[in-house]
């Protein structure tokens, strides 16, 4: 369909020149805006569906490359501009670049999509050719006059919150919250900040709330009630080579089942005590066997380790046991048993850092824990009486 068109790109050579960088990213823009509104166009005559895509984003993930965040603002761009045209006309001229269109959609809140209707053919001649920073002043500037007269309630009234997932896999947290919402997250993110034991690298305060949130966000899974047993795990997808897991082959072809890729560290400790499904493919893609889901530590056996340990078993942490996991001192994969004397309860935390290259744990005859740090420093535990009191009997550093 544009055949001339790519073939005069295949062969356009862009010199490097500040003139000729300038004219061709501005033809990247408007090539973008093109694009931008004929996507909004066949999202609304419904296209995606009769090629069988769930969403208009899911399309576009899948037949163009694109990740959620970048499908989800050029479709939001493109749904935008069919009621703004002088704001479409800007974008396809390439006055205006595809990052200012972006910082305008994204300043526009769908309240006020007819507001902008009404005021783009004053503002947008004001924005031309500048940068996104300039824009995105002016547009703060100009929905704060709009937010005034629109809805008198302080923007503090705003609640909203959005997880995205970015192209690293990492995940961005960014909201609004009330004063009274804002004021539960904060006790709770609080009330679970906890703060670095002996033995422990050092981390940020910021670092420590993030683990915070974490550790809220997993407590809350976990008291979940379930009829098998009264400890929900969070539930997990991690495709793993067999030659990965057996340990004849190096890890990198191990992921998500979303595709981002998982470390050594990682699967180790999420197969520590997890619910196992067999999968047996053939080829890139093809199924050919899904068993049942295997409980690497079947309930009974969790809730006796439970018992005896009564909390995580680093010593000085004392998070309780739904809140652990139950960790295999020496790995099953590599043929640990699972049995008492070779399980112990970690926080997700410390879970997580016991499978750090570096840090060894030993279950001693008395059940004793031993941990070795990377520095060669030895920490050990003593899990708390049966009878009596449930303090830990923690112990300082060792020998
Ligand atoms: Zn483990
Ligand atoms: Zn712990």
């Amino acid at each position: 369909m544009f055949e001339g068109l790519q073939e005069v790109v295949e062969e356009l050579e862009i010199p490097a020149t500040a003139d000729a960088l300038r004219e061709a990213w501005r033809l990247v823009d408007q090539l973008t805006a093109r694009a931008r509104e004929a996507t909004a166009e066949f999202d609304a005559l419904d296209g995606p569906a009769g090629e069988g895509a769930l969403s208009t984003l899911s399309w576009l993930r899948h037949h163009t490359g694109m990740d959620d965040a970048a499908a989800g603002r050029h479709l939001k761009a493109g749904r935008q501009l069919r009621h703004w045209p002088v704001t479409a006309a800007a974008a396809r001229s390439g006055d205006l670049s595809a990052s200012q269109v972006e910082v305008i959609c994204a300043q526009v809140p769908a309240g006020a999509v007819e507001r902008w209707a009404e005021h783009e053919s004053l503002m947008v001649p004001t924005l031309t050719g500048g940068d996104v920073a300039h824009t995105r002043v002016a547009m703060t500037r100009w929905r704060q006059i709009v937010d005034g007269v629109d809805d008198p309630k302080p923007p503090t009234e705003r609640n909203d919150l959005y997880l995205s997932v970015l192209p690293d896999g990492r995940h961005r947290l960014d909201g609004n919250l009330d004063a009274r919402t804002g004021a539960v997250v904060g006790d709770a993110i609080r009330a679970a900040m906890r703060p670095d034991l002996d033995g422990e690298p050092e981390r940020t305060p910021s670092r420590r709330r993030a683990d915070a949130l974490g550790e809220i966000c997993a407590f809350w899974l976990a008291s979940q009630p379930s009829p098998a047993t009264a400890r929900q795990r969070p539930s997990a997808h991690v495709v793993i080579d067999w030659d990965v897991l057996t340990g004849t082959a190096r890890p990198g072809t191990s992921h998500w089942l979303d595709g981002t890729p998982i470390s050594n560290a990682a699967i180790a400790q999420v197969l520590c005590d997890a619910q196992v499904h067999r999968v047996i493919v053939s080829g890139a893609s093809t199924i050919l066997d899904y068993g049942r889901g295997t409980k690497a530590v079947p309930p009974n056996l969790w809730n006796v380790i439970a018992l005896r340990d009564r909390h995580c078993r680093f010593p000085g942490c004392a998070v309780p046991s739904p809140r652990c996991d139950a960790h295999h001192v020496h790995h099953w994969l590599h043929g640990g048993p699972t049995e008492p004397t070779n399980l112990a309860l970690l926080c997700e935390r410390h879970h997580t850092l016991i499978h750090l290259p570096g840090y060894q744990m030993k279950l001693l005859p008395d059940s004793g824990v031993e941990i070795t740090l990377p520095t060669g420093r030895t920490l050990t535990s003593h899990p708390p009486p049966l009878t009596g009191g449930g303090a830990g009997g923690d112990g300082g550093p060792g020998p």
